[in-house]
């Protein structure tokens, strides 16, 4: 070995010394006017939470560095920015916890995450740092408030709302998690009628749903968001009930009507009061008690036992013109559909579970080949494939599709039904009965009502209050708070009080891309000349865990800003990449199985780049994998062979390093054409996010320039590709390679597709597993052909000749071992 006396690779000594000076040097600082090429990279940022970095956000961070750097090698003008998203429920119920004011915890956290954010070796430009309880930009999201309320797209209104118990909070359809809050996964959520805050983003939803063809996103991406917004095609039908009361319902099946034996209200219904009879009554109210008891989203899945009370009202079947009983049950929900259904029991398998245990009747109306009318049902048959209709008078043997068309246009006919287009999306409640968000800005008053705050008088402090904790009542924190919430009205000068609701923390998240580039401007939200410039967004990178709150969200606060006039584009993040999620020893990280991966001792064991390295080599980055400590020293000896070929060409002592001497050596011509072969692979699998098999081939260059002779033409590139991974190794390498410059300043090495792919190719000839030749042969010799040109090698023959051959292993293009 000759690196014997020469420095070894100390990654600690070489990362404090590169953090120091990059930002001595400002070499992640972006100019924000000055740049040609802007490319905003960016990255979800972190809520700052007591525990201190987790892996996961890790390696989605280091993900999109590597992304950012890259592209700053590839000539742009790189921003990549990082905030904190610090108001929420998260941090406040944790401020709770160990009693401290959120207020005093929450810039404790942030420090403590900007510290090991810095000491991962992010690209980040520390000057536009953000964070959501910042008065200068929480003023702004109340801003953001104002528009929309003036817009008509704040609305407040009454209604059945999803309350988390132990939050003590109403929460989102999104943050309800199968009947759980998503924070309390042991904690039913409940349903309270309140007075809450909405923004009607169901005006945006065919443009939210039609953009997503045009969007660059990952298809899973693309994929949850489209199926929350579910859109579904089909009828409503009019039931009248012979007291003239006229009850709508929708379904995606209006063929199956005539086998509708019987409807169901939602227990809110406002009809249910009308058509009860006497008699049922008392059963009635009973039931609608208890239901009351439960949460919207637990309604809504699917596995649980039917319940159900009969109304004692009948009504008519529009198709049939047959009278059918009403019922009320708790899985019919009034915030889908029309808070009515039609119980088709042949074809639904929930109403079949409903009508076998309420006897009631079960009628087949679509029959698949090899059926007809009197085929018995033993359970629902919703899709039969090639169905066509029975006991449907007027459309028996029509094709199921045909007939949904028919009988709809022949309900429509008479008044009795019409085409619809129905979805799952519905307006997002804003409002958020908790101490730690920005307090909505709107006052009211006895003579003026529901008054904005004017814009001037923005931002609406959040007042440092001791008592913060929520109660059940259902009214935030605030209200307790008489000297802050007792305003005079801004338009009549009379007594008023704020409103206590602060907004939902992705409100905040909504548009905090839009500052970034204006982080520091107070008279602003987004400056008009730098949002022109860097927006939206050229890379967004992050979990598909957001993949309908927060992204759903931007993209809709975006689209209504555009409408606005604010902003120049509807589409805030035209390319989105989801990255996949890291296990641990084959199980998901948690905090009850202890077995979280805590970053910072990794980082202090093996430094900031091998953990980098290790995390994107685990799997491909947007599958996710698995992190197991064993591999992480392979990692690390691949970045001392670097090492060892940068120091020994610094120091003049370049040989071969690989193997003894006496040895044949790589041939100059095949490292030539292997530096081109693996700058074309590393090129393109970094721009396709597929960082492990980037690393692969480096590994493998590594290895071949250690069997050859490295120069510095075959070592300077792979240290440039480098940067991008390991950055503060790949700087001090360019730096001992005799570079002043950042090597983030340098371009990223070209390659020539022609000589990469060279037609021939040298394979190895080992002889029990020692080099014995290398031979030149066509790309692609068969195993037989290289087994007789390596038998016919001189330097082969003097080892084998007068044995008899045991076994040969061959690799195409690489290696033929003859084991004697
Ligand atoms: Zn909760
Ligand atoms: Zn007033």
């Amino acid at each position: 070995m000759t690196d014997q006396g020469l420095t070894p690779y100390d990654p600690s000594a070489v990362e404090a010394k590169w953090e120091a000076r990059w930002e001595k040097r400002g070499t992640n600082h972006t100019d924000l006017e000055g740049a040609k090429r802007p490319f905003y990279n960016l990255m979800m940022f972190p809520y700052p939470s007591a525990e201190g970095l987790h892996v996961g956000n890790v390696f989605a961070f280091v993900g999109a560095d590597i992304h950012g750097r890259f592209r700053r090698l590839q000539g742009d003008d790189v921003f990549e920015p990082m905030g904190f998203d610090a108001f929420g429920i998260h941090s406040e119920n944790y401020a709770l916890k160990i009693g401290v004011h959120p207020a005093e915890l929450i810039p404790r956290n942030i420090e403590r995450f900007r510290q090991q954010l810095k000491r991962m070796g992010l690209m980040i430009d520390w000057r536009r740092q953000l964070s959501t309880t910042d008065p200068a930009y929480y003023k702004w999201t109340q801003w953001i408030f104002l528009q929309l309320h003036k817009a008509g797209l704040a609305v407040r209104k009454r209604a059945a709302v999803n309350w988390c118990p132990a939050c003590k909070t109403v929460l989102a359809n999104e943050q309800v998690i199968n009947g759980f809050c998503e924070r309390h996964p042991d904690v039913k959520v409940e349903q309270r009628v309140l007075d809450q805050w909405f923004f009607t983003i169901t005006r945006y939803t065919e443009q939210l749903l039609g953009n997503l063809e045009r969007l660059d996103w990952s298809a899973s991406t693309r994929l949850l968001q489209t199926n929350w917004i579910g859109r579904s095609e089909g009828a409503e039908l009019a039931f009248e009930t012979p007291g003239g009361q006229r009850v709508t319902v929708f379904t995606t099946r209006p063929d199956t009507v005539f086998g509708a034996t019987y409807l169901v209200l939602a227990p809110e219904h406002p009809l249910v009061t009308t058509v009860t009879t006497a008699e049922q009554r008392a059963d009635v109210n009973a039931y609608r008690r208890n239901v009351e008891k439960t949460d919207l989203v637990s309604r809504k899945v699917g596995d649980k036992e039917r319940s159900g009370v009969f109304t004692g009202a009948y009504t008519r079947n529009p198709a049939t013109g047959g009278s059918i009983p009403v019922w009320i049950a708790d899985y019919v929900l009034m915030e889908y559909g029309t808070g009515a259904i039609m119980g088709v029991p042949g074809h639904d398998a929930r109403d079949f579970d409903f009508a076998t245990r309420m006897q009631l009747p079960i009628v087949r109306v679509v029959a698949g080949p090899g059926q007809d009318a009197a085929t018995p049902l033993a359970a629902a048959e919703p899709d039969i494939p090639d169905g066509r209709l029975v006991n449907s008078p007027g459309f028996d043997g029509m094709p199921w599709r045909e007939a949904a068309r028919g009988v709809t246009s022949a309900l429509e006919g008479k008044g009795l039904g019409k085409a619809v287009v129905n979805y799952r999306l519905h307006d997002w409640c804003v409002s958020r009965q908790r101490y730690w968000g920005p307090p909505i800005p709107i006052i009211y008053c006895d003579a003026c009502g529901t008054v904005p705050v004017p814009e001037q008088d923005l931002p609406v402090i959040l007042p440092v209050v001791t008592d913060t904790r929520p109660d059940d009542s259902g009214v935030s924190p605030l209200a307790r708070h008489e000297e802050w919430y007792r305003v005079p009205c801004p338009t009549c000068g009379k007594m008023g009080r704020r409103e206590t609701d602060v907004s939902d923390t992705f409100l905040d998240s909504s548009w905090y891309f839009l500052r970034y580039p204006s982080v520091g401007l107070d008279g602003v939200p987004f400056d008009a000349a730098l949002t022109k410039k860097w927006l939206p967004v050229t890379s967004y990178i992050g979990g598909n865990e957001h993949a309908v709150l927060h992204l759903m969200y931007a993209r809709f606060i975006t689209m209504a800003l555009k409408d606005l006039g604010h902003v120049g584009f509807e589409e805030p993040f035209p390319r989105f990449r989801a990255h996949g999620t890291i296990v641990k020893d084959g199980a998901k990280m948690s905090k009850s199985r202890g077995n979280v991966v805590v970053p910072d001792r990794y980082v202090e064991q093996w430094g900031a780049d091998t953990f980098r390295m290790y995390l994107m080599f685990l799997g491909p980055y947007q599958e996710g994998g698995d992190f197991r400590d064993a591999g992480i020293s392979g990692i690390r000896r691949f970045l001392d062979k670097v090492w060892h070929l940068v120091v020994d060409l610094e120091a003049g002592t370049a040989s071969r390093l690989g193997e003894a001497p006496g040895q044949p050596a790589r041939d100059p011509a095949d490292l030539l054409r292997m530096k081109h072969r693996t700058t074309e692979k590393v090129t393109k699998d970094t721009a396709a996010l597929d960082y492990n098999t980037a690393i692969a081939a480096m590994m493998e260059y590594v290895n071949a320039l250690r069997e050859g002779t490295p120069t510095r033409e075959l070592v300077e590139p792979l240290v440039v590709m480098l940067a991008p991974y390991a950055p503060h190794f790949a700087e001090e390498c360019w730096e001992r390679l005799g570079h002043p410059a950042s090597v983030m300043d340098t371009s990223w090495p070209v390659f020539d597709s022609k000589l990469a792919l060279a037609e021939e190719v040298q394979v190895v000839v080992q002889v029990n597993g020692k080099v014995r030749a290398r031979l030149r042969l066509p790309r692609g010799t068969a195993e037989n052909e290289a087994v007789a040109a390596a038998k016919a090698d001189a330097g082969v023959r003097r080892f084998i000749d007068g044995h008899a051959l045991k076994k040969v292993v061959f690799v195409p293009d690489r290696l033929v071992n003859i084991v004697i």
